[in-house]
């Protein structure tokens, strides 16, 4: 039967304001059944066959006798596979970004009272707390966002860095301008500054992966403590009792102990309570005034103007000065007590305890750097 014009005319493609004819909107509903790679790629391979419903249409509709109404159907199944094919490739951009946001794990800063038990430290510090974060990954990523640990991450991963930089300098020196023994007494100041400050960046790097890891860094956190306060008495004992050997030993063997005794408690579980802030303060603060000994020692066998002179005493007591205000900060968690929730990010207890730590662990090794030369230039031991 032959196609009347009005027939040819119904057949053109309608304006893209018009509905979409119901071949098309049978061809949409048709690529909508399939969400996934596998039906995405039958669905093409089907269109491809001629088995989807367009292509039923274009065969039948083919078979008018009209020229136009079969350029005008080709044209909608050219315009429809097209569509289709722009489809797949926006679902496909779609899934990419979906793989690649959920490994980014996008997250947000979360308040203290969202925070899992095992998190909550310190409740002075109310908003910008990382929430847990079980991927070492996506810990290490946060290390460039703004949160409550930020500032005691950088702090201590500069220090450490600066410490390596020293220690790669001090002991590539050639051994006509610094001797061996004098390298390895450095040594155990550095490997115990490195070592604190590596091990408290590792802490607060990874502390929100979760409560394992956390406890175990924590620890290892404590230890490094232990290990900075063993490796800082080592060159003032040797240097200060240069001459004497007896009491070098004794005092040595004593600050070995000592740490060792650190190292056990910190290991235990409860130690890292928040409840044992006082107590950690406490041990460390203690541990390092039992330099006290050594020193009033070397005071009432030589005298003050030797101990200023001989043992840089001054750098001493201000190292001193310097730990103990930054532990007291920490363990009475000042100023974030007096302003709860302005410390948030930046100022808190924590921070300023850390940024006192590098400043007593440079002040101390400048003042056996003193030491050493006053031994090296002035230093002979009477027989
Ligand atoms: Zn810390």
């Amino acid at each position: 039967m032959a196609t009347t014009a009005a027939e040819e005319q119904q057949l053109l493609l309608p304006p893209p304001s018009e509905p979409a004819p119901a071949v098309i909107r049978d061809q949409l509903e048709y690529e909508e059944a399939f969400d996934d790679e596998e039906e995405d790629a039958n669905s093409e391979s089907e269109a491809s066959r001629g088995e989807s419903p367009l292509a039923e249409a274009a065969q039948e509709t083919t078979g008018l006798t009209s020229a136009n109404a079969s350029t005008n159907v080709l044209a909608r199944v050219v315009h429809t596979l097209l569509h289709l094919k722009r489809r797949h490739r926006l679902r496909r951009v779609v899934r990419q970004l979906s793989r690649l946001l959920k490994h980014a794990k996008v997250w947000e800063c979360v308040h203290f009272s969202h925070l899992p038990a095992w998190m909550q430290d310190n409740e002075f510090l109310h908003r910008w707390h990382r929430p847990p974060l079980p991927s070492f990954s996506a810990c290490f990523k946060s290390i460039f966002r703004v949160h409550t640990e930020t500032g005691n991450i950088w702090t201590h991963l500069l220090g450490c860095l600066a410490f390596i930089g020293v220690a790669t300098y001090f002991l590539t020196r050639p051994s006509i301008e610094v001797d061996m023994q004098e390298k390895l007494v450095f040594a155990a100041f550095f490997a115990g500054a490195i070592l604190c400050l590596g091990m408290s960046f590792a802490f607060h790097t990874v502390s929100c992966h979760s409560e394992f890891v956390g406890k175990l860094f924590s620890k290892l956190d404590y230890c490094g403590i232990a290990f900075l306060i063993m490796g800082s008495f080592v060159p003032w004992v040797y240097y200060g009792f240069y001459c004497e050997f007896l009491p070098k030993v004794i005092y040595l063997t004593v600050t070995l102990v000592l740490g060792l005794c650190a190292i056990t408690v910190s290991l235990w579980d409860k130690f890292g309570e928040p409840a044992y802030r006082p107590l950690r303060a406490g041990l460390f603060i203690g541990f390092g005034l039992s330099g006290v000994i050594p020193a009033l020692h070397y005071l009432c066998t030589e005298g003050w103007v030797k101990a200023a002179t001989e043992t840089a005493m001054g750098s001493l007591v201000l190292m001193g000065a310097l730990y103990i205000s930054g532990a007291l900060l920490y363990a009475w968690r000042v100023p974030e007590r007096f302003f709860p929730g302005k410390c948030d990010v930046w100022f808190h207890s924590h921070q300023l305890f850390h940024v006192l730590v590098i400043a007593a662990a440079f002040v101390h090794y400048r003042g056996i750097s003193e030491m050493a030369v006053y031994r090296l230039t002035n230093g002979v031991c009477s027989v």
